[in-house]
């Protein structure tokens, strides 16, 4: 009978342990980082391991080409803790965060890249000012020196338009390397738009925020993902999922352009009218044209990007695709589709 009761209790309590949840989940995209995953793993553990809560890290494979996904289904043998999905090709940063937030169970979430640029020893502070009651904890980057000269220029040019055109107003030195509250991250996940932005999209929640110092290192292995072209293409979606002043120019363009193009036609009109005519005006007209069809064009390509990310949203794809998960399956309250699991 004792045995019987024993045997009950046990069940019992396995059951609590697997509805129970983690405290802390932590993130990580990964793109061809098979270099970093080991070194990584170890700075991470040895940091999780010695906090007073319980954690998952979620490994998200975006589509990597290289062996990523082996060291990652090792590292998740190694430890249950270690859980990890793979998207079916490369959907981009900004997506793999967002798998990774529907994937977390956690009463709070953390964000950080694989690369080791973010020190994980600072996921301490994070839990800290979690603890305090901030909701928004985000790692700010004291400075820009591991950054090429000319990205840190663009940057910083950027980050200036975003802050007196956009509708957030973006902290300085805030990325993608901070701890989210449950809270806020079930307010970012009911945004699913495609064009994502998440930096905008952290600032656009709010919730209590507070930023935690912290100094960049240098990307311990591999090179950065984002060349110009990207960079200028993220610039791109973060402006203009943040701002309409784009379309709003070229209105106020158009109005400098046409009072200007009125006063000069009563320019010649006077002229005309008291010398006569004396050319037969082909320069002013030809310079003239061109302009115009040039603003035309301009303008014309503004309203053609917004209307190429209405088209993008209005097809109402699925963000990304599952194409494997390791350690758990997915969660039931998310769309995506599987193909294959493995425990
Ligand atoms: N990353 C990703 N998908 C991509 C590009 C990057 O998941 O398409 C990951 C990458 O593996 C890293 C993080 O995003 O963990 C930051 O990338 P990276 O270091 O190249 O960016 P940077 O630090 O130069 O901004
Ligand atoms: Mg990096």
């Amino acid at each position: 009978m004792k045995e019987i009761c024993y045997i009950i209790q046990k069940i019992m309590q396995a059951q609590v342990m697997s509805s129970h949840h983690p405290e802390i989940s932590v993130i990580i995209p990964i793109y061809n980082e098979a270099n970093n995953l080991a070194p990584l793993s170890a700075r991470l553990s040895a940091v999780l391991e010695g906090g007073d809560y319980s954690f998952e890290v979620i490994l998200i494979n975006d589509g990597s080409q290289d062996d990523s996904l082996e060291k990652i289904r090792s590292l998740c043998a190694q430890s249950p803790n270690y859980r990890a999905l793979s998207l079916s090709r490369n959907f981009g940063k900004e997506v793999a965060i967002t798998a990774g937030l529907d994937q977390a169970r956690g009463d709070a979430v953390i964000i950080m890249d694989a690369d080791l640029q973010h020190p994980p020893e600072l996921i301490t502070q994070f839990i800290e000012k979690w603890r305090q009651g901030y909701k928004n904890v985000y790692g700010q980057r004291q400075d820009r020196a591991t950054d090429p000269r000319i990205r840190v220029i663009f940057t910083q040019l950027f980050y200036r338009l975003v802050e007196k055109y956009g509708d957030v107003s973006l902290p300085s030195g805030a990325g993608d390397y901070r701890l989210l509250d449950r809270q806020a991250v079930d307010a970012l996940l009911s945004m699913r738009e495609r064009a994502r932005f998440n930096k905008g999209l952290y600032a656009w929640i709010g919730f209590s925020s507070v930023g935690v110092p912290y100094t960049v290192e240098s990307r311990a292995a591999g090179e950065s993902k984002f060349n110009f072209s990207r960079l200028m293409q993220f610039a791109l979606d973060g402006f203009m999922s943040f701002s309409s002043i784009p379309l709003k120019i070229w209105t106020y363009a158009g109005l400098l352009i046409s009072g200007f193009a009125l006063a000069m036609a009563l320019y010649y009109w006077t002229r005309t009218m008291l010398f006569g005519v004396d050319l037969p005006g082909f320069p002013s007209l030809i310079v003239s044209i061109t302009f115009f069809s040039g603003v035309q064009l301009i303008s014309l390509g503004v309203i053609g990007e917004y209307i190429a990310r209405i088209f993008n949203e209005v097809k109402g794809r699925p963000l990304y695709l599952v194409e494997e998960t390791i350690n758990y399956p997915l969660l039931d309250k998310k769309k995506p589709h599987i193909t294959k699991e493995q425990s």
